[in-house]
């Protein structure tokens, strides 16, 4: 499968680099990664270290970010990370996956969300695919119907700012699932270690479909 534009196609396969948001990495031990500030930094060194741009990772990544935030330690402590995020500024194009129609979409705006939330449903070989667009731009909401379609690479919406886009530096959450259960317009995007298991029977890892 050839490489997949899921922000602006002006960034090519090589502007992309990953990063290590988990908790092996030393750095986020003194380093408060839920401050955007700190990530900011953090994000430009990166970029100014590698010469590219797009930074990603994170899918299975037990991430630091969730240490402090109430949302994800209340009870059963959810810190594994599922989706991709590609971090890009706000009001960079987002563009839909693969040919498909939009299966629900939602404005999940409590702190720590994924603020205005696009969901496709797509034809995969017969089967059902859906993929999840988190932390777009609340301008964006007014462009979506349910049952509307999009051509694969067409734009489908553009990068939050951290106002709406659940309070984290902009970027785009981007989650394969082949079940969406009852969830519309949201579905887990970080999951208890306990509930991994279920969520990899019907969370694909988007690492092999994209890049
Ligand atoms: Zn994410």
């Amino acid at each position: 499968m050839s490489f997949k534009h899921l922000i602006d196609p002006k960034y090519s396969k090589n502007d992309y680099f990953p990063i290590d948001l988990s908790v092996n990495n030393p750095f986020w031990d003194n380093n408060d990664v839920s401050d955007i500030t700190v990530f900011e930094e953090y994000l430009k060194n990166q970029r100014d270290k590698t010469g590219k741009y797009v930074a990603h990772g994170g899918y299975l990544e037990q991430r630091a970010l969730y240490r402090k935030s109430i949302r994800f330690q209340a009870g059963i402590v959810r810190d594994v990370h599922m989706g991709i995020d590609l971090w890009a500024p706000a009001g960079t194009s987002v563009h839909a996956f693969m040919d498909g129609t939009v299966h629900s979409f939602a404005n999940n705006d409590d702190q720590g969300n994924y603020g205005p939330t696009l969901i496709l449903e797509h034809d995969y070989n017969g089967k059902k695919l859906y993929t999840l667009y988190g932390h777009l731009a609340i301008g964006d909401m007014n462009k979506w119907s349910v049952g509307s379609r999009f051509r694969e690479s067409e734009k489908i919406a553009t990068l939050g700012k951290p106002e709406e886009n659940g309070g984290y530096s902009p970027h785009l959450h981007f989650q394969i699932m082949t079940d969406m259960g009852k969830y519309k317009g949201d579905f887990p995007g970080v999951a208890a270690q306990v509930e991994l298991q279920h969520y990899e029977s019907i969370i694909l890892d988007p690492n092999t479909l994209i890049f």
